[in-house]
């Protein structure tokens, strides 16, 4: 076999196309990420859903959550609908997740169009119930309109906080926003609101999803020169629906780089295919961010296991013993 470089060729155009070796060796050369060191500690997770409207999406939360729960995550959140319009369906799914799992909920909270009193008696039934870890959010206005709180509500969710904190020793995530809340003020006074919920009680912030790892690394500097130390966990958010990704982004301020729609180009009418470039792509930006340090991911399941469970087990998490091997083993619950 001859192995030299083919010859230059002269188009019909008269351009001259390079011998295709040289092309690939002129190029720029790129280390790749770190194969996992062994004995690398595996991240902690977190997992969040979202409390169904219907029977049947009833049985697809559950079935998610049985195949999640065996990779041991430290918390998984069950989000509030838009306005506190989920407020009964969530606490029971906390509820049930405290009664029939080994899991550990979260139960999210907005105050929007409430009253502290409301808020405050919601948070309370969550106590008493034995949920211990409160997501605090200011929650949206109905679409179209703009935000104004409630007259006897706490104004933002740094207030949320420190109320919640007054009702009982809740342990309080906060949320943050690594390409600024859509309707802040400016990014540092973004910054600083991250702060006061920091200081007025919660412990950790995770991050509204983004695409590109960079993104949330500049975030976390800003966050250090800030004064900010607790933990910045992020919002991953595996894409198996480009199409509603990049209208629902649209919305909440994260940009879709133009590189994530080139590799979903095609794929609209092949499921499978479209399952495995998502995974591709969410496996490589938290390898990338392990590769960066990061050892904590907060996991945005739209209640489906399976690329969450993929991911998680590239990032070296693996199902506790007593039930390895057995995806699934405990069906819809
Ligand atoms: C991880 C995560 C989970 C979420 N879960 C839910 C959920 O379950 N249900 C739901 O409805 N929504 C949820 N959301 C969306 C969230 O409710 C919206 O993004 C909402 O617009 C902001 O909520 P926040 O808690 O970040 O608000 P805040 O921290 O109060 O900030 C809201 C805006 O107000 C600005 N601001 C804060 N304080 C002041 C002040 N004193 N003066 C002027 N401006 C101020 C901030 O800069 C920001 O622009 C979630 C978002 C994330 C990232």
């Amino acid at each position: 076999m001859n192995h030299s470089f083919s010859p230059d060729k002269t188009e019909a155009s008269g351009l001259v196309t390079p011998p295709t070796l040289e092309r690939w060796l002129t190029g720029p050369r790129f280390a790749g990420l770190p194969a996992p060191a062994d004995g690398q500690t595996p991240p902690l997770l977190s997992f969040e859903f979202f409390p169904p409207k219907t029977e049947a999406l009833e049985q697809q939360l559950w079935a998610c959550i049985r195949r999640l729960e065996p990779l041991r995550p430290r918390f998984v959140s069950v989000t509030y609908g838009a306005g506190g319009s989920t407020q009964a369906r969530t606490h029971a799914t906390v509820a049930r997740m405290l009664r029939e799992t080994s899991l550990t909920p979260a139960a999210h909270l907005t105050c929007v169009g409430a009253s502290r009193e409301s808020v405050d008696a919601v948070a309370r039934s969550y106590w008493e119930a034995g949920v211990r870890h409160i997501v605090a959010l200011r929650g949206d206005a109905p679409a179209g309109s703009r935000y104004e709180p409630h007259a006897d509500g706490y104004p933002f969710a740094a207030d949320l906080v420190a109320g919640l904190r007054r009702v009982a020793d809740f342990e309080v995530s906060v949320a943050a926003y690594p390409e600024t809340h859509p309707t802040a003020l400016s990014p540092d006074h973004d910054l600083d609101n991250l702060k006061r919920k920091l200081d007025a009680g919660a412990t950790r912030a995770i991050t509204q999803y983004f695409f590109d790892a960079s993104v949330f690394l500049r975030f976390l500097d800003k966050c250090l020169a800030a004064g900010i130390t607790a933990s910045i966990v992020p919002g991953i958010m595996p894409v198996s629906n480009y199409a509603q990704a990049a209208k629902f982004s649209a919305m909440c301020g994260a940009s879709v780089p133009a590189w994530l729609g080139r590799m979903f180009e095609g794929t609209e009418e092949d499921p499978e295919i479209r399952r495995m470039v998502a995974a591709v792509v969410a496996a490589e930006q938290v390898r990338l961010l392990q590769a960066n340090g990061v050892d904590e991911f907060h996991f945005y399941t739209l209640n489906r296991p399976d690329l969450t469970y993929a991911i998680a087990h590239i990032l070296g998490v693996r199902p506790a013993a007593a039930t390895a091997g057995t995806p699934a083993a405990a069906g819809t619950g």
